[in-house]
């Protein structure tokens, strides 16, 4: 194909240009942010398609998040004449939902299987453990949870665990019996999604060959974010004869915390011999000071594979940082800078707001709230997770599957029926003994109770059947209704905002039916040619997004079960109603691979980012800096920075000093829109914050010099007989003072524990009022 002659390829530079048009064999395109890589993986995909050299039904696309996956399509539905829904790209879970889908029965799933949440998942494990009559106090569940992921995430099933102590031997336990519920109960979470389809792939030559022989064009973006397992899943997929296609960024690993290894970008060159590597250095994205401050920050880790970025843009405006005196103070100034930048022109879809945690966007969605500013949570708080979008989420669960014991528990007894947590545990012991379900095993209770049981199981039957062809918004509406959910609420003081919740949920099903095109015409897309070359036959490729009719019978899963999983996959998009243009809000980790006009980094604090427990090793700062690297090169135009003196956070205030980043970025980019306060000496430890002196005005040339009396490494100002808390000993009283600066020294009576000396540019001590 020649390059200049063909559109497609027109707005590429030489090396994009030799990335998109590489011959198919294995390639690792490794460069910066923005410098086009996600262009450079869609462009080729659009390209390889275009030229002949594969069918759409031969290429399988993996992304990082659900929103960047859409983008991906949308993308390529301009640059094909073709409908390019029925793709297989997506993210690793979206794709083994997919997969899985098609393959139930071989994967041993039930067809209906639904997917638990992180949140489920928890809940799931803390049934177990119940069950196991073990104390939560030892055995926490969210981090057994974690335990159970991070094994999955390994390719480890509980007889694949090392048991090296008492511990580790009861975790694989209650993983063991976890699995056992989950089987019975026809669910998967998230890992099991991944390690399920690891593992049929690996254990049936006929589908491996199948879908090896499909798939000649495997191409993953982010590939420094893949795990062990997502990896090994790759090799599986990535026949002889086929190519694969990585882009990554290594100063972009974000994480480790979860498994991601770096090396597997060496890894990956050696094992499949990549013959090309290509680097891309121009960023497209920012302007000159964004890139400058990108730049100069990550240049401070130690670890990197070295590269850089430039830009041919100008240096655009300077990059703002506001310090606030408290989080309220600072979500105030952001709505007002955001609102200034919309009178101004850009669209609200155009200005992203990030915090490091999901907890700080609770200050930072009050304040647009009442504003009345439309905005969108992408991650952490998601509509689907709120309490009564899950009462009836499990009760449409119910519908499609009696057996799921997790959503059963949930509404069982909500709205109140008379089913006492007595009853609950006969029923859940009848259960266990006969390894059956919980709807399986009301017959079992007898009583009041038992009658109450059944009359539910009576309810859920009487629903399903009287749902029976309704369309999805219908389903809906009825179940919220012959539930009693949609009274209970009516009849809660506070229950308007869950009711019009509930409304949204009939929204949110129908702008899925829109656009997953059930109830219109399913597009097929051309198969290509390895037609027929397995037993149980290809799934045909449906212009539905993630919905593959199952292998064996050909039937298409009902709207309800998509969206069902949709609800369960996605982050739910809508606090915002559909279409609206909406400010964005979202974690760090929740923004890669985006971007946006302007940008607002919040909450640069120590101790928040860096994140508190990345502050004692090496590598934790790294990869902290490395997430402030991807929060900074999100933005196209503008970006904010902004810190605050006092936050509430789980309840409590903390007082913070503002990030060390802000000394790792260039002062010639900055400007400060209030004053920057010096901090003292070189070390860490000693900047200033609260408690210093009065800031030096706008209009002094010179920042003060302060040397508050002592203060902590958060520059927390301190003073004898000042009761504080430390994370070790716990509440303690300040007996002694000494020093300043780095050499600041406190005796503090900790009574149980007893006097201790701490050096504050070490001790975290946090003030009690
Ligand atoms: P990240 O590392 O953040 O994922 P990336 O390397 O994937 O970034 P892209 O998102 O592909 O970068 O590109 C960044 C921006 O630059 C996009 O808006 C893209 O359209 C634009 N861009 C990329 N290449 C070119 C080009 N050759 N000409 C004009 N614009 C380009
Ligand atoms: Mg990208």
């Amino acid at each position: 194909a020649s390059a200049s002659g063909n559109p497609l390829l027109r707005h590429l530079n030489p090396e994009q240009l030799a990335a998109v048009t590489l011959p198919a064999r294995h390639a690792l395109i490794l460069a910066g942010a923005g410098s086009g890589k996600t262009r450079v993986l869609t462009t080729r995909i659009a390209w390889l398609v275009q030229t002949g050299q594969v069918s759409p039904a031969g290429v399988m696309a993996v992304t990082f998040t659900n929103k960047a996956a859409k983008e991906m399509l949308t993308r390529l539905g301009t640059m094909l004449p073709i409908p390019v829904r029925g793709m297989w790209i997506g993210t690793f879970h979206g794709l083994c939902n997919r997969f899985l889908r098609a393959h139930w029965k071989l994967a041993g799933l039930p067809q209906s299987f639904q997917i638990l949440d992180a949140q489920d998942q928890v809940s799931a494990v803390r049934r177990v453990i119940k069950a196991m009559n073990l104390d939560e106090e030892r055995y926490v569940p969210k981090q057994v949870a974690w335990f159970i992921a991070g094994s999955k995430e390994e390719g480890l099933r509980p007889r694949d665990v090392s048991v090296r102590d008492e511990q580790t031997r009861k975790l694989v336990e209650i993983y063991q019996a976890y699995e056992d519920q989950c089987q019975r109960e026809g669910v998967v979470d998230f890992a099991e999604l991944l390690l399920r389809t690891y593992e049929l792939m690996r254990d049936n030559a006929a589908l491996r060959e199948h879908y090896q022989h499909r798939f000649r064009h495997i191409l993953v973006d982010e590939f420094q974010d893949t795990n062990r397992l997502q990896y090994a899943w790759l090799k599986l997929f990535a026949g002889p004869g086929n190519s694969v296609f990585a882009v990554g960024d290594d100063d972009q690993s974000i994480y480790a915390f979860r498994g991601a290894q770096v090396g597997n970008m060496s890894d990956f060159e050696r094992e499949f011999h990549v013959e090309h590597v290509i680097k891309l250095e121009r960023n497209y994205r920012s302007y000159g000071n964004i890139l400058d401050a990108a730049n100069e920050l990550i240049s401070h880790n130690r670890r990197r594979l070295g590269k850089n970025l430039r830009t041919e843009a100008g240096p655009g405006e300077p990059v703002r940082v506001y310090e606030a005196t408290s989080d309220f103070a600072e979500a105030q100034w952001v709505l007002e800078e955001a609102q200034q930048l919309h009178r101004e022109g850009t669209p609200r879809s155009e200005i992203a707001i990030l915090y490091r945690s999901n907890a700080q966007s609770r200050v930072l969605e009050s304040t647009l709230f009442n504003a009345g500013i439309p905005y969108r949570v992408y991650g952490g708080l998601r509509f689907f997770e709120r309490a009564e979008i899950k009462h009836a989420l499990a009760y449409l669960r119910l519908l499609e599957n009696p057996n799921d014991d997790t959503s059963y528990l949930r509404v069982v007894n909500f709205p109140t029926r008379g089913i006492g947590a007595r009853t609950l545990e006969q029923l859940q012991d009848a259960a266990r003994t006969s390894g059956r379900s919980l709807y399986q095993s009301v017959g079992a209770v007898a009583g009041k109770g038992g009658a109450n049981l059944a009359a539910f199981n009576a309810l859920v039957d009487a629903m399903r059947e009287a749902t029976r062809g309704l369309t999805l918004r219908e389903i809906i509406e009825h179940v919220l209704e012959a539930s009693g959910l949609q009274d209970y609420y009516r009849n809660e003081k506070e229950g308007r905002e869950r009711l019009e919740n509930l409304d949204e949920l009939v929204n949110a099903a129908e702008a899925f039916v829109t656009q997953e095109g059930f109830g219109k015409d399913a597009v097929a897309l051309p198969i290509d040619e390895q037609a027929g070359a397995i037993a149980d036959g290809d799934p045909p490729a449906v212009a539905l997004a993630d919905i593959v009719p199952d292998a064996e019978t050909g039937e298409i899963i009902s709207p309800l079960a998509a969206f069902l999983t949709h609800a369960a996959l996605e982050a739910g998009d809508n606090q915002a109603q559909a279409g609206q243009d909406a400010i964005q809000l979202m974690t760090v980790h929740a923004a890669k691979g985006l971007e946006f006009d302007c940008v607002f980094i919040t909450g640069l604090e120590e101790g928040l980012f860096p994140h508190e427990n990345a502050l004692s090793d090496f590598d934790g700062l790294e990869e902290e800096r490395r997430l402030m690297y991807v929060a900074i090169t999100r933005a196209r135009k503008r970006l904010y920075l902004s810190h605050s003196q006092t936050r509430m956070l789980h309840g409590q205030t903390r007082y913070n000093i503002r990030s060390r980043f802000f000394d790792e970025l260039p002062e010639h980019a900055l400007k400060w829109i209030t004053p920057k306060v010096q901090g003292f000496g070189g070390g860490r430890g000693a900047q200033s914050g609260w408690g210093s002196a009065p800031a030096t005005p706008p209009w002094s040339a010179a920042p003060a010099k302060i040397e508050p009396r002592v203060a902590t490494s958060d520059g927390v100002a301190l003073r004898v007989g000042q009761s504080v808390f430390h994370n070790k000993f716990g509440e303690g009283m300040i007996v002694t003072l000494e020093g300043s600066g780095n050499d600041a020294r406190a005796q503090i009576n900790f009574g149980r524990h007893g006097l201790k000396w701490l050096a504050l540019s070490v001790a975290k001590l946090t003030p009690i009022e």
